[in-house]
């Protein structure tokens, strides 16, 4: 059967990764969450001292972007994907508020785009992949047979992470989720290079009032009229 590339994007906390990766293992798909390697280099900059509250040495961390290396592997067979920095396990660090402070400021700069986009278009080739980010139908795979752009209401992206959260037993509040998202939000619209925008060709779908299950259904009838080439 016909593989297709199906790149999802959309704003903070919009539930991208989690249809990408049921539609990954429906598909039986490969499935890669972008979002992860932005904030595993953040993490590097972070442990490295070059970005703090008050400052950011932007030129000697892009030096040192070299040292970074990427990967995403399974513990065991049956774990599922984590985020390896440098060959360290980083998945659940990554998902930190305190990294989630510093993610956007260092996915401003290209020169982290260009290392991150090269790794991605790469794991692209033999297409029957979704990736989940914000320039993956713009920049990374513009050719990709489907496009699917997420939004919802901020109030209610920042609920759901919220309780999500709770669920893990991390201690946040929703006011620090929501100003969290909309500062995202507002540096990965407005950057320089490769802003967060809709692709032209990208289905745009809103699910503030659309439950988890009804947006798979409607993603996957999607995937399916394109492998089969019907629209
Ligand atoms: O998807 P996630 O919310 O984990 O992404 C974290 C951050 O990484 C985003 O807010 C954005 O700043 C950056 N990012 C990006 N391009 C991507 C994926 C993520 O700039 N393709």
């Amino acid at each position: 059967m016909k593989k297709i590339i199906i790149a999802i994007d959309g704003y903070s906390s919009t539930g991208k990764s989690t249809v990408a990766k049921q539609l990954a293992d429906y598909l039986d798909y490969t499935y890669v969450d972008s979002g992860a390697m932005y904030r595993a280099v953040a993490l590097f900059a972070l442990q490295n001292n070059y970005i703090s509250k008050n400052s950011f040495d932007q030129e000697l961390f892009i030096k040192a972007l070299p040292e970074i290396e990427l990967d995403f592997k399974k513990e065991n067979d049956n774990s599922k994907t984590n985020m390896f920095l440098n060959g360290v396990n980083v998945e659940k660090e990554i998902r930190s508020m305190y990294v989630s402070d510093f993610v956007s400021p260092v996915a401003t700069l290209s020169e982290v785009r260009k290392k991150l986009v090269a790794i991605q278009h790469q794991m692209g080739v033999k297409k029957g992949i979704v990736m989940d980010g914000r320039d993956i139908g713009t920049i990374v795979f513009p050719e990709a047979e489907l496009k699917i752009f997420m939004n919802a209401d901020a109030e209610v992206r920042a609920m759901r992470r919220f309780n999500e959260l709770k669920e893990k037993n991390q201690t946040i509040t929703y006011d620090e989720i929501l100003k969290n998202v909309q500062k995202r939000d507002l540096i990965d619209t407005t950057r320089e290079d490769s802003p967060l925008i809709i692709a032209n060709d990208a289905i745009e779908l809103d699910n503030s009032e659309t439950n988890k299950e009804d947006q798979f259904h409607i993603i996957l009838q999607l995937a399916k009229d394109r492998i089969a080439g019907r629209i």
